[in-house]
């Protein structure tokens, strides 16, 4: 008999007791409990302003957010007989911003509780999804103001400013930790370093599955300005040389880090990931053979990284991160003890954007889901929606194809 068993028997007392058998059973029901980490998995929608186009065109804003994390979304139809009415369903989210809240407000309650993470050893990584046009961009990288951004107020700069507040406190000051940046952009499946002039990167696998983006520009900083830098060159570097600034941008996922070192070795990191917008399947104006292919590209990343937030969430062994090179690259970030995610669903709130919207939210509530506390999606006369929670990837593959 162990020493371990030796000491529990003596804790339990009489050893004689009929009851010895569930106090046994309820000891080794706790020790799976205490596996268990609360909430590693936050989840939030962020509906942004009409903006001036969608105002003169007098659209109706079709979402309503009320408070406590829910979220109404009004859906306009039409009967058989031309009689319209709404059909209202209700989402809950840990989170629903409305279109007055400010990026710090949203950085508050999304990204900063992460910062820490990366100091105590762990990975955190904060996602903007959402359809093109819908706000990921101005909430990551920073609001713009005419052609220049803003990017001291983008949760990129927000998170390196906390990052150096930690540093400088007494109980991390201590511990030798050093900080760098990486910027790049994963487009068509393919990475590119946005700090050496949209190089192209290998990305390698070791045969202890360690994924490394071969050569890719690690910068290290001293302060937000030098962060600030960084983001700037990075942002200018994915929209030159296109026609319309948003173009191949909203067709990539930029992937923004700040990396801890210690003596060199890799400590803690924070992924800020502007994904692709979800929108691309349902676009049938360009349908040419490169455009089916990057969409196909787009829907499997999101997808993959949809599963790969689900399995995180389950604790799950099997993680699977080599279904798309985004959740490959983001690999260490799955798989750490200590790891964080938080998603941020960009809505646009006209009621031209409906149907993307919808798909946007059913995604979100997808991946909130793993909470195990989510009520799910149900229409306003009580009705569930049809969220279910073992649907296979196929299922959720659309006609177009779409990663919904
Ligand atoms: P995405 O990156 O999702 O394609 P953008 O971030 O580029 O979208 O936003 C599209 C437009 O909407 C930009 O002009 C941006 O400034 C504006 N915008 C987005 N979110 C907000 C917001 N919360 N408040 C005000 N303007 C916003
Ligand atoms: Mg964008």
């Amino acid at each position: 008999m162990s020493h371990k068993s030796d000491d529990c028997l003596k804790n339990f007392g009489d050893t004689g007791r009929p009851n010895k058998q569930f106090y046994q059973m309820i000891e080794e029901y706790r020790e799976t409990l205490e596996k268990v980490k609360p909430h590693r998995i936050c989840v939030c929608v962020r509906k942004r302003p009409l903006n001036k186009k969608e105002l003169a065109k007098k659209e109706i804003d079709v979402v309503t957010i009320p408070g406590n994390g829910a979220l109404l979304l009004h859906e306009p139809k039409q009967k058989v007989d031309l009689t319209k009415y709404l059909e209202n369903q209700t989402f809950h989210f840990d989170y629903s911003f409305d279109e007055d809240a400010t990026n710090d407000l949203v950085y508050r309650f999304t990204a900063k509780p992460l910062v820490k993470t990366i100091f105590e050893g762990g990975m955190a990584t904060c996602f903007a999804y959402g359809q093109t046009g819908s706000g990921k961009t101005h909430t990551m990288g920073g609001d713009f103001s005419g052609k220049s951004q803003n990017s001291s107020k983008g949760i990129y700069a927000l998170a390196a400013q906390d990052v150096f507040t930690l540093l400088r406190q007494k109980r991390y000051a201590d511990m030798d930790l050093c900080p760098y940046v990486t910027f790049f952009e994963i487009y068509n499946g393919k990475v590119f370093d946005l700090l050496n002039k949209k190089a192209k990167l290998r990305v390698l696998e070791d045969e202890k599955q360690q994924v490394n983006v071969v050569g890719l520009y690690e910068v290290p900083v001293s302060s937000v300005d030098d962060v600030i830098k960084m983001i700037e060159k990075g942002s200018a570097c994915r929209t030159s040389g296109q026609t319309f600034a948003n173009a191949s941008s909203s067709r990539s996922h930029a992937v923004l880090q700040v990396i801890l070192r210690r003596r060199n070795f890799l400590h803690g990191k924070f992924s800020l990931v502007d994904l692709a917008g979800n929108e691309r399947g349902t676009d049938v104006s360009n349908n040419d053979r490169h455009t089916i292919v990057e969409t196909a590209e787009i829907n499997r990343s999101l997808l993959a990284l949809k599963e790969c937030i689900r399995s995180l969430g389950q604790n799950s062994e099997h993680i699977p991160f080599r279904m798309s090179k985004l959740t490959q690259v983001l690999r260490d970030s799955f798989i750490g003890e200590n790891s964080r995610t938080c998603m941020i669903a960009m809505i646009s709130p006209g009621m031209n954007s409906c149907e993307y919207t919808l798909n946007t939210l059913r995604y979100a509530n997808r991946v909130k889901e793993l909470n195990g506390v989510s009520k799910g999606a149900s229409v306003e006369n009580g009705t569930k929606l049809e969220l279910s929670e073992e649907g296979s990837s196929s299922e959720e593959v659309s006609e177009s194809g779409c990663a919904y």
